[in-house]
């Protein structure tokens, strides 16, 4: 017989405990268990006024936002109706079934305020680091680095190019991203060859395109992961441009060191890491193990001898070709001795013409020169010890285990949604790198630890 539900919804009075309607094995349930918000008022209560009317409560506000960036919740608008549909997420973030929840603006206000000034994202990313410290995912012994490209929120149409003068005193161009902007630049000036195009909107955010791809507006993420168990260890925002990225590297690495106490053995990341100063500082600087391909400029396509043909001798400060001759810095004496060091921080090494004109492999050496040529960087020697990396095994390991940082990006992208910011400016791109960090790392705790079924059932209702 088919049955018929009974009884409606108007009954007056429920008896209802939220805690029962959220399974054991729900993702919120296991995260809260590693979500410790304990210190949250304590840290931003110099940034609230005394007097006034109460403010939303910053722990259900941070709460509701990590709902959104673990779910791919990437509207505010949505995330409200969402937390006050859904009853696990009512649950995560300690409201009844009757509260209100929070309007979209009121989040608008507070990251941008409070949540910005206190510098609570980093905090709160740095106790989950140290979460997953003490629960072992962290070994400490090799780190690796990546950086991946998210769409800014600027139309690709409000650029224009760099050349052509902007009256950034405009009143129309006086966001708050535009702000941020000029004071960096006058502190910073330009990093690197600037841009091609200019957003008048998000102007902080790199004209940039992928081969093949339409250019676009983007921003930088930069993850240093430990690859023992693909915990985000740091994470800086930065324009989409690789020297930004590299010295990114450097300060997350430093900071690690400083606020985490922990210093890999070994760094491991592709070519983009491999320039000349940046082996250095890692080799000599940091003594830290690069596996990261040397980024080789003097390899030939034309068939002709390449620079490791070229046999260096250290005490003689000379290189021998494979005719054995010497190449050297110079070949006499000048009345006011020269270091030949050149801006790229490089020496060049020259053989002699005469030697080179009458020599038979002039042709597979130098064909269209009178004399062949080195350059030698300056930090040859970190780029010689990165290269004799290159055939041990646990280099081989580290080219699989560089692939862990790939899958955070792709699980940012395709799962978390995080394909194209919605807030503005380098602390609005930064914010939301460090929420998709946190809330990727809580998935991480809550995923690999294992609870007892006293913790899972023990969160309030
Ligand atoms: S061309 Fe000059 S540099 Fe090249 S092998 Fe001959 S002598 Fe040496």
């Amino acid at each position: 017989m088919m049955g018929k539900k009974a009884g409606d919804q108007h009954q007056l009075f429920y008896s209802f405990n939220l805690d029962k309607h959220v399974p054991a094995d729900h993702l919120l349930r296991r995260i809260d268990c590693f979500l410790d918000l304990s210190q949250l008022r304590q840290r931003l209560g110099s940034f609230y006024s005394h007097t006034g009317r109460p403010s939303v409560d910053p722990e259900l506000m941070i709460r509701t936002l990590l709902v959104g960036y673990c779910f791919g919740i990437r509207s505010e608008r949505r995330l409200c109706e969402e937390v006050h549909l859904n009853l696990a997420y009512r649950w995560f973030c300690r409201m009844g079934l009757e509260a209100e929840v929070p309007d979209h603006s009121t989040f608008s206000k507070n990251r941008h305020g409070r949540f910005r000034e206190s510098d609570l994202f980093r905090q709160l990313f740095e106790d989950v680091v140290r979460r997953c410290m003490s629960e072992g995912l962290v070994q400490g012994e090799g780190f690796a680095i990546d950086a991946s490209i998210v769409q800014a929120d600027a139309n690709r149409r409000r650029g224009i190019p760099s050349e052509q003068p902007i009256n950034w005193s405009d009143p129309q161009l006086g966001s708050r991203a535009v702000r941020e902007y000029l004071e960096k630049l006058e502190q910073d000036g330009h990093i690197g060859a600037p841009p091609k195009s200019i957003s008048l909107t998000d102007p902080a955010a790199r004209w940039t395109a992928a081969p093949g791809c339409p250019a676009f507006f983007a921003y930088s993420t930069n993850y240093l992961v430990d690859v023992h168990a693909g915990v985000i260890m740091d994470v800086e925002a930065t324009a989409a441009h690789r020297i930004e990225e590299t010295e990114a590297t450097k300060t997350m690495l430093e900071r690690v060191e400083d606020r985490l106490g922990i210093k890999p053995s070994y760094l491991i990341g592709d070519t983009a890491y491999g320039s000349a100063p940046m082996l250095e500082w890692l080799v000599n600087g940091k003594r830290i193990e690069p596996h990261i391909p040397v980024w080789e400029h003097s390899e030939r396509r034309d068939g002709t001898f390449c620079s490791g043909e070229f046999t260096w001798d250290e005490s003689a400060d000379e290189y021998r070709c494979p005719g054995n001759k010497p190449l050297r810095r110079e070949w006499r004496l000048f009345s006011k001795p020269r270091t030949h060091i050149t801006k790229a921080e490089t020496i060049i090494y020259r053989a002699r013409q005469s030697d080179c004109a009458s020599c038979p492999l002039k042709s597979q050496c130098c064909p269209n020169m009178p004399f062949r040529k080195i350059t030698r960087s300056l930090y040859e020697a970190a780029r010689e010890h990165a290269r004799a990396l290159r055939d041990t095994p646990e280099y081989l390991q580290s080219r699989k285990d560089r692939k862990k940082v790939e899958v955070l990006f792709a699980h940012m992208k395709r799962i978390l949604r995080v394909n194209r910011l919605r807030l503005r400016g380098r602390t609005g791109a930064r914010d939301e790198f460090l929420l998709t960090a946190i809330a990727q790392n809580l998935r991480r705790l809550a995923i690999t630890v294992p609870l007892s079924a006293g913790s899972l059932a023990g969160a309030p209702g």
